[in-house]
């Protein structure tokens, strides 16, 4: 909405001078953030929170008349209003609009009000999952030691223009471009609720008779979702055999009033298509031909031209239904509906050979949709949380006729050529600052389009034969080796907490305020203990004994040091190769590693820093190490902006260790949970518990020095924003826990 654009601007702005006082310091930034900044971010957005609501609700009553006017043409062309317009019932006044808006329920457990906090003490919902986006993307920026100024930037991108006046940028990746689809999503859904109510009235007012019915209508483009689609055209007695639409944020399904009998065997569809070549108009577009690649529109992140198309309805059907819709596409559009990128292609091939198959339009998506809404079932309580696409990996195909199944049984990956994929997603590295989470509201809709799971390597139907380089599949650890040449390892004795009860910062050897790392190493002396080596990454993944991953492989964390002395030493060798030189960080002191997250992620989540020295590098984890290997980047101050140069391979080989960790060590981690809160919140409370129990053994300034007093040998760090950063932190307080190749890490 337009009208709350200086409104977001503002608040933005406010944001981005809040956010631009931390400083540059690191150890100090992130309690900065939370106990002093973070909680003025309330005060900058409440403004915009309360001009959006109001906005809304002018805009959703305004709207009234006019929905009203189309719910009586609609039953008028149907004949279901005796005759003479004086008999209709309307709603009438704009106060009554104005309280519908208020009431509103803009998407179903979501009500207005407590959405903005109109009337209530409680802070609104969208200021809160709006401050959950901003604190998530200061804490990203942190973590990755991203200088103020450019988390500054990352909130919001503000310019002066020639008249002096100042316009927010929309800028892809930053807060503001999130918070700014937030409230369309939340605006236009609002407006489609206001449409329902008015209908919902309108019909309670007007009684129609029994040989009406009512119909599911949705927008016959890509970009509805795959619970919308099939609903299409669903006739029904009653509105409440229907779920309540909008059905879920940014949904543009309405029901209406019908005669069944009346057939509408055309109607007109949008197909899509990827920009040409060098990024102009598909082939086809002509100067002024309307509907022909005029228009652009963004699915999935990505750009298309649209055309409009003529559909038509499966012979027998009332009318065009989403199935014909989807059925009369192109396998581009097609492809698109069904996610895009690889698996959009690959169910879109299964969806055709469906059809070619025999089935209709309706059971081919059947096979490419799990809980797709039947269609005799309920509707009423169909759930777009609990509908999604079929993995790639988990669809069936049709037996002999139009093409052959995979392999027997839909087995794994056929070595048979592979279908050609559809708009090949070469995954551009997007800029830093990293991109956001999808701000989660209270009642976690389900945005349309759907995201999609990250593109697998899929077994593959299709044997056409026009083999093109697959994209790339998202990197993956190998699925155990076979074990070579593994190193016994000697069971691990049980640590003994070491105690600093004496600690008297006026003694000898005491002269700091509280113990450090190197205190507590001190006292543990033979408790701290050398890595074991193996000799390659692959031997390293086929040793047992190791801490695995939820997907039962061994967790493989990557650490940089600034020179080959530095690695050689932290594998154990050297004249200080029995000390173990721990490091500051943020988490805890201690020595810090990462591993790839386990987290699953879309492909747009799997965003990292555009940094050569990411560029480079096969995961973000091994990304992570380079950086820290890179000392031009230290120079550089920790900061993406300034210039660094990337390390060669044959530095980062010098520089990087890859270890993982053994199961008998007291390693604490989270490597059950899925959910990267769930899990950074385990952490902290465990954290918060170790601290409190170490306070027993003395007082420490920081947990990793505590935890190691305490006998921990490390603890993995779930970082909150899984999703952003893609890899997880490794704090490593003593290294016999550590299972280390002396060798290449890559
Ligand atoms: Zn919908």
């Amino acid at each position: 909405m337009e009208e709350v654009r200086p409104a977001l601007a503002r608040a933005m702005e406010e944001v981005r001078e809040i956010v631009g006082q931390l400083p540059d310091e690191s150890l100090m930034r992130e309690q900065l953030w939370r106990k002093e900044y973070f909680p003025q971010v309330e005060r900058a957005i409440k403004p915009f929170n309360d001009q959006l609501a109001g906005t809304l609700v002018q805009k959703m009553s305004e709207n009234g008349p006019q929905f009203e006017a189309e719910v009586f043409k609609q039953l008028e062309a149907i004949n279901a209003l005796p005759p003479g317009p004086a008999l209709a019932k309307p709603i009438g006044s704009m106060p009554a609009y104005t309280q519908m808006a208020l009431q509103s329920k803009i998407v179903k457990g979501t009500r207005l009000e407590s959405l903005f906090g109109i009337g209530r003490p409680e802070m609104a919902q969208f200021i809160k999952s709006n401050m959950r986006v901003i604190d998530n993307k200061v804490k990203q920026g942190m973590l990755a030691g991203v200088e103020t100024k450019q988390i500054a930037n990352s909130i919001a991108r503000v310019i002066t223009s020639p008249d002096g006046r100042r316009i927010l940028k929309l800028q892809k990746g930053t807060v503001a471009h999130e918070v700014n689809a937030w409230a369309s999503a939340i605006a236009r859904s609002g407006i489609q609720d206001m449409n329902r109510q008015v209908s919902e009235q309108v019909w309670d007012a007007n009684p129609v008779g029994s040989d009406l019915a009512y119909e599911w209508v949705s927008a016959l483009d890509s970009r509805t979702c795959p619970t919308c689609g099939p609903l299409d055209a669903k006739t029904r007695p009653n509105r409440s055999d229907f779920p309540t639409w909008p059905i879920h944020f940014n949904c543009r399904c309405s029901v209406v009033l019908i005669d069944p009998d009346k057939k509408e065997d055309v109607r007109t569809g949008i197909e899509v298509a990827r920009p040409g070549p060098k990024g102009g108009r598909p082939p086809g577009f002509e100067k002024g031909k309307k509907g022909v690649y005029a228009s652009k529109v963004r699915i999935n992140g990505k750009d298309y031209y649209r055309r409009t198309q003529q559909i038509k309805a499966t012979p027998g059907q009332r009318r065009v239904t989403y199935g014909d819709y989807l059925a009369q596409s192109d396998r581009r559009t097609q492809a698109a509906f069904y996610g895009g990128g690889n698996a959009g292609s690959v169910r879109a091939d299964n969806f055709r050979k469906w059809v070619k198959a025999g089935k209709t339009p309706s059971e081919a998506m059947q096979k490419t949709i799990i809980n797709m809404p039947g269609t005799t079932g309920k509707l009423k309580t169909v759930n777009p949380e609990r509908t999604s696409f079929r993995p790639t990996d988990k669809l069936k195909w049709p037996k002999g006729g139009s093409g052959p199944s995979p392999s027997p049984g839909g087995g794994p990956k056929p070595p048979g050529p592979k279908p050609k994929p559809i708009a090949p997603a070469p995954k551009p590295v997007a800029p830093a600052p990293a991109p956001k989470p999808t701000p989660k509201p209270v009642s976690t809709p389900k945005p349309v389009p759907t995201p999609k799971p990250t593109p697998k390597p899929t077994p593959k139907p299709a044997p056409k034969p026009t083999p093109k380089p697959a994209p790339k599949p998202a990197p993956k650890p190998a699925p155990t080796p076979k074990p070579k040449a593994e190193p016994a390892l000697k069971p691990l004795p049980k640590n003994k907490p070491v105690s600093f009860k004496d600690w008297d910062s006026s003694k000898p050897g005491m002269n700091t305020e509280y113990p450090t790392l190197a205190d507590v190493y001190k006292r543990q002396g033979a408790q701290q203990g050398k890595p074991v080596l193996v000799k390659s990454v692959k031997d390293l993944k086929g040793m047992k004994g190791l801490i695995k991953d939820a997907d039962g492989n061994n967790v493989v964390i990557y650490r940089g040091v600034t020179g080959p002395a530095q690695k050689q030493q932290l594998l154990g060798r050297g004249p200080d190769g029995a000390k173990h030189f721990a490091g500051k960080g943020m988490f805890g002191n201690g020595t810090y590693g990462a591993s790839n997250s386990r987290w699953k992620l879309t492909t747009k989540q799997r965003i990292r820093m555009d940094w050569e020295d990411y560029k480079t590098s096969a995961t973000a984890a091994q990304g992570t190490a380079r950086l820290y290997s890179n000392k031009t980047w230290f120079k550089a101050g920790s900061t993406g902006g300034a210039a660094f140069k990337p390390l060669s391979d044959a530095q980062a080989r010098s520089r990087v260790t890859a270890f993982g960790i053994r199961k008998d060590a007291k390693v604490k981690t989270f490597t059950h949970l899925t959910d990267p809160d769930e899990a950074y919140n385990d952490w902290q409370k465990w954290i918060r518990d170790e601290w409190e129990a170490a306070k027993k053994l003395g007082h420490f300034d920081n947990a990793g020095d505590a935890l190691a007093a305490r006998g921990w040998d490390g603890y993995e760090v779930p970082l909150p924003d899984g999703d952003v950063l893609d890899q997880n932190y490794w704090v490593i307080l003593n290294r016999r826990a550590m299972v280390a190749v002396d060798g290449d890490p890559f």
